[in-house]
């Protein structure tokens, strides 16, 4: 997701606030403070509100990541957006217990946290009234992340557990996933619909505004549903292909020390081929493609030999030739990296790049193969 910027990392999980958290944030505070404007205390109450709400978030995301650590699924980063936050897993469970657990953990960990929260509120209650109505206000809130994550449709929580429960009794992933979208499509067009119908009848006492709200969330629901769908769809069809399907042999070998200019003229625009290998002698010390050449402006090809800017062979990740083509792209996710050589009985044979797989996909789509 961008438009968010990095706040840091907590338990090896990079944390990131997307922009629209600000607007949470100042709408939260502001009706918080508007019982009394001129009242310091209401103003500091609105403020440290808010950041207990962050705090609930940021609890029920890293209850997920540190169950689906646990359960073998790396989480690389969280971002926390206007609806509460999004977990970038470089891989999807393997197991729909592993699945169930990660999902429910969220919730869970939401309902513990209201718990707590109505505890202390039940405490305070008869004593000073603005702390009390900010606890209450914790335990309500912390109960409506819990119920609004809970909705059965994927990509939400709840859509994850109903989707590891299909998964579980029909032992089909792809078809779990499929019924579990279509009802968070559904879903997402019931909150539409429902928020269309409260604009224009405005039943109960409820504002245009409820209903563009709804409408809103209806609509982020549609669309996240056939987004996850999509890249569900997309992991799904790399799976039976292997590295050596798709990479590129035969990469030729370069010397280490000529330059970009002379590697682009004399290699890549005469021959068309985009992976090399770069030697000293026999020794191959590093690979290079397109990619590394993208990392420096053309301005200085002339003057920057390629051993600068090829990947060496030491950090070099390496794939075996019959390796799960799928298991690669969440090694390349996992370590943000743009290429892996293939190697088989200590010899590099081919370099695999993200571009690889990417374009095997779409072959694959643009031929109809499911
Ligand atoms: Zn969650």
């Amino acid at each position: 997701m961008s438009n968010a910027f990095n706040l840091g990392k907590l338990f090896g999980i990079q944390f990131r606030l997307h922009y629209t958290w600000f607007i949470i944030f100042i709408l939260v505070t502001v009706s918080l403070v508007a019982p009394d404007w001129s009242s310091p205390l209401y103003w500091v109450m609105g403020i440290v509100t808010s950041l207990l709400f962050f705090a609930s978030i940021l609890a029920h995301e890293l209850a997920h990541s540190l169950v689906g650590r646990a359960n073998n699924i790396p989480i690389k980063s969280i971002t926390l957006f206007i609806f509460g936050g999004v977990a970038q897993m470089t891989r999807e469970a393997r197991s729909a217990g592993a699945e169930l657990k990660m999902a429910a953990a969220g919730p869970v960990c939401s309902l513990v946290i209201a718990g707590l929260f109505y505890v202390v509120w039940s405490f305070t209650q008869d004593l000073v009234t603005p702390v009390a109505d900010m606890f209450f206000w914790l335990f309500i809130i912390n109960v409506a992340l819990a119920v609004f994550n809970l909705i059965p449709g994927f990509p939400l929580d709840g859509g994850r557990v109903f989707r590891s429960i299909l998964w579980k009794v029909t032992g089909n992933y792809k078809r779990s996933t499929r019924i579990a979208t279509r009802v968070g499509q559904g879903t997402g067009y019931l909150f539409i619909l429902g928020g269309i119908l409260i604009i224009f009848l405005q039943p109960f006492g409820l504002s245009w505004f409820n209903g563009l709200w709804l409408a809103f969330i209806g609509w982020f629901l549609g669309n996240a549903a056939s987004a996850s769908y999509r890249q569900v769809q997309w992991r799904g069809a790399l799976r039976g292909f292997t590295a050596s399907q798709a990479m590129t042999s035969d990469c030729p070998v370069v010397p280490l020390s000529i330059t970009v200019s002379q590697l682009v003229q004399g290699y890549i625009l005469s021959s068309g081929r985009d992976c090399f290998l770069v030697a000293d002698e026999d020794e191959v010390r590093g690979v290079l493609t397109l990619h590394n050449i993208k990392s420096v402006s053309q301005s200085s090809w002339g003057v920057t030999q390629v051993k600068e800017i090829m990947t060496p062979i030491d950090r070099l990740k390496t794939a075996y030739p019959g390796q799960d083509a799928l298991s690669i792209l969440e090694q390349m996710d996992e370590s943000s990296i743009n290429q892996m050589a293939v190697v088989s009985e200590g010899r590099i044979i081919g370099l695999i790049t993200h571009d690889n797989l990417i374009r095997l996909l779409r072959t694959r789509s643009e031929l109809g193969i499911r």
